[in-house]
C-alpha cells in the first residue's frame, strides 16, 4: 500500500513535469546525471590480444564518439559534477587506461591528440621506476601531464588487494601516490585496482584515504553509484569489436544497491545478491539479468515497501578466480539499455 501510494505521488509528479515542460522548461532527463566510464590497456596488435585491441580498433572507438554527439570528459570533472548532483551533457564519456604501457604513450595519445579527448592513465609505478620493457617511462609520462592528462594510482607492483592485508594495502596505496607525487607533482586521488579486485575492506581503506575507487566490471556511472566501486567497460579483446563499444558507450546508469552481500569476495560457485533497483525510465518487467550469458532467475520481493528489491539466483557452475552477473533494462523511448554488473572474486584461485 505504502509503495502504491509513493508511485501515485510520482505519477502526480511526473504529470505536473509534463505541463510545467510544455509551457516553460523541460525538467532534468535522468540521463543528464550519467556516464560511461571505459578502460583500455595496450593499444597495439603485437601486445597479449585479451588486453589489446589495434590502432585501427580504437580509432574506431574514437570516431565513433566523434561522430555521434559524445562529450568526452576529464574523469574528476565527471566525478566533482555527479558529486555535487549537477548535470552532465547527454552521452558523457571518460577514457582511462591501466597499467601504463608503452603504447599508450606512442599510439594512444596522439590519436586522442587528434580527437581532443581528455583521457586518465592509471600507472603501477614499480615496473615504470624499472624501465621495464614496455612500460612508459617517468619523462613519457611527465609529457602525458603536461597535456593535461590525470595520472592515477594503480598500486606500486599491481598485487590485487585481495592479497595484501589492510596495513600492507594502505601502504603500497600511498607509497605509489608518493612515487606519482615525486615524479609529476599532486595528482588527485584516483585508485584502480589492480586485476579489478575489491572487497568491503578495500572500499573502506579507499574511503578512509579519501580515494575513488575504479573497478573493471562493466556499468555506468551515475550519482549513487559506490564511490569506491566505480564501474569501468573493459574494450579490448573480444569486446574490442565497434558494435560492443557503441553499446557499452551509450549505456545508461541504473540507479542500485547491492543489499547483499557487501562484499564481491566469495568462494561459492553460485552466489545469490539482493539488489535493489530504484524506478527510472524503464520497466521492472525488462530487467534481465545473465551469468555469463545464461539468464539468471530473478525473484522481485512481494512486501510492497521492498518491492523494487530482486533476488537474482543462478546455478553451480565452473568459475575462474573472476566473474561477473550483468543486469539490463531497455531505457523506454531509445534503443539505449541501463546497465549494472555485480562482479564476483575468488581469491583461491590462480591468477
Ligand atoms: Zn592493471
Amino acid at each position: 500500500m505504502r509503495a502504491a501510494t509513493l508511485h501515485g505521488q510520482t505519477a502526480r509528479h511526473l504529470s505536473f513535469a509534463f505541463w510545467l515542460c510544455a509551457l516553460f522548461v523541460c525538467p532534468v532527463a535522468l540521463a543528464d546525471q550519467n556516464a560511461v566510464i571505459s578502460v583500455y590497456h595496450h593499444v597495439s596488435a603485437s601486445t597479449p590480444p585479451s588486453t589489446s585491441l589495434s590502432p585501427e580498433a580504437f580509432r574506431a572507438h574514437l570516431s565513433f564518439l566523434a561522430e555521434n554527439n559524445f562529450t568526452v570528459l576529464p574523469l574528476t570533472q565527471i566525478l566533482t559534477t555527479l558529486n555535487d548532483g549537477d548535470d552532465l551533457p547527454d552521452r558523457t564519456v571518460a577514457i582511462t587506461f591501466d597499467d601504463g604501457y608503452e603504447s599508450i604513450y606512442s599510439t594512444a595519445f596522439p590519436l586522442l591528440r587528434e580527437f581532443g579527448f581528455p583521457f586518465t592513465v592509471f600507472v603501477s609505478t614499480g615496473p615504470i621506476d624499472r624501465q621495464q620493457t614496455g612500460y612508459m617511462t617517468w619523462e613519457q609520462l611527465s609529457t602525458l601531464h603536461r597535456a593535461a592528462v590525470v595520472i592515477g594510482n594503480h598500486g606500486t607492483e599491481h598485487r590485487s588487494l585481495l592479497e595484501l592485508s589492510d596495513s600492507e594495502a594502505r601502504v603500497d596505496i600511498l607509497a605509489a601516490q608518493a612515487r606519482i607525487t615525486e615524479e609529476l607533482g599532486p595528482q588527485p586521488r584516483l585508485f584502480a585496482y589492480p586485476y579489478g579486485e575489491f572487497n568491503d575492506a578495500s572500499k573502506r581503506l579507499l574511503a578512509d584515504l579519501g580515494y575513488a575507487g575504479f573497478a573493471q566490471n562493466s556499468g555506468a556511472v551515475g550519482p549513487t553509484t559506490e564511490q569506491t566501486a566505480l564501474p569501468r567497460f573493459p574494450l579490448a579483446g573480444l569486446y574490442s569489436g565497434l558494435e560492443g563499444a557503441t553499446l557499452k558507450y551509450s549505456t545508461l546508469a541504473f540507479d542500485v544497491q547491492t543489499l547483499e552481500p557487501l562484499s564481491p569476495q566469495t568462494q561459492l560457485t553460485a552466489p545469490s545478491a539482493r539488489v535493489r533497483f530504484e524506478e527510472g525510465d524503464y520497466s521492472q518487467a525488462r530487467v534481465a539479468c545473465f551469468d555469463d550469458g545464461d539468464p539468471m532467475a530473478i525473484a522481485w520481493e512481494v512486501d510492497l515497501s521492498e518491492d523494487n528489491v530482486a533476488t537474482l539466483s543462478t546455478n553451480a557452475k565452473q568459475r575462474g578466480r573472476r566473474w561477473n552477473y550483468v543486469c539490463t533494462a531497455p531505457h523506454t523511448g531509445s534503443g539505449r539499455y541501463f546497465w549494472f554488473s555485480q562482479p564476483w572474486f575468488d581469491e583461491s584461485k590462480p591468477q
